[in-house]
């Protein structure tokens, strides 16, 4: 309710160059995508399929459109702290330009989000991309991932992460030979999404791969 009358009084602005017509606008949109973070996700490496050898575990593949910076982060944080559901449309469309095509039969499948963020949000910012991805592709999209413990993890360090993550969710569907694209936002070790690909795979995924908004890397963490 609030954030609709938000959107009536005042327009959206586009987060890079200021002009009145989007959140974010094509052109900024394609200087994003054209400085694609093109490393491993897990460590940063140069790695071609965005996870190196050494950090490669539960997901084969991943796309990560940036790092946490500049235009990317204010939309990120746009959608964390100040409500502003429309960003998970922007969100949809810089997937669209770094995503190559995928396979027919594939599912797109998000990480959950902690409740906590979904009730102070209105939204499940994730279950939204997600969804939006697999209508734009026409591709199935399921909700087949639910967290069990929601540790918060800001802050915490890169072992504390892997622990937390290790018990965070579990398949409630089965995926007997299906390739799962699995959705995120923000990736810092990538042991969130090793430990929710080791669960597909669990459920029988034959493959998983990732796709995620952004990169940011432990260090940069304040
Ligand atoms: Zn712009
Ligand atoms: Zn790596």
């Amino acid at each position: 309710m609030i954030d609709k009358a938000l959107q009536i009084v005042a327009p959206h602005h586009c987060y890079g160059c200021g002009s009145k017509q989007a959140l974010l606008c094509d052109n900024c949109k394609y200087d994003i995508t054209s400085n694609q973070f093109y490393g491993c996700i897990g460590c940063g490496r140069p790695a071609p399929d965005g996870i190196c050898t050494r950090c490669q575990s539960g997901f084969s593949r991943a796309w990560c459109i940036g790092e946490r910076s500049g235009e990317l982060e204010a939309l990120i944080n746009g959608y964390k702290f100040e409500r502003k559901k429309a960003s998970s449309v922007v969100c949809v469309d810089l997937l669209q330009l770094v995503l190559p095509e995928l396979p027919r039969d594939i599912c797109i499948v998000p990480v959950p989000t902690i409740r906590r963020h979904i009730r102070q949000r209105g939204y499940d910012h994730t279950a939204l991309v997600a969804k939006g991805l697999a209508k734009r592709r026409s591709l199935t999209y399921r909700q087949a991932l639910r967290r069990i413990t929601s540790s918060v993890q800001l802050g915490a360090t890169r072992a504390q992460r892997i622990e937390q993550a290790k018990q965070a969710f579990e398949c409630t569907t089965s995926l007997a030979e299906q390739t799962v694209l699995l959705v995120d936002d923000v990736t810092t070790t990538g042991a969130t999404l090793e430990y929710a690909a080791t669960e597909l795979r669990k459920a029988g995924a034959k493959d998983v791969w990732a796709a995620v908004i952004a990169r940011q890397p432990l260090e940069k963490h304040v």
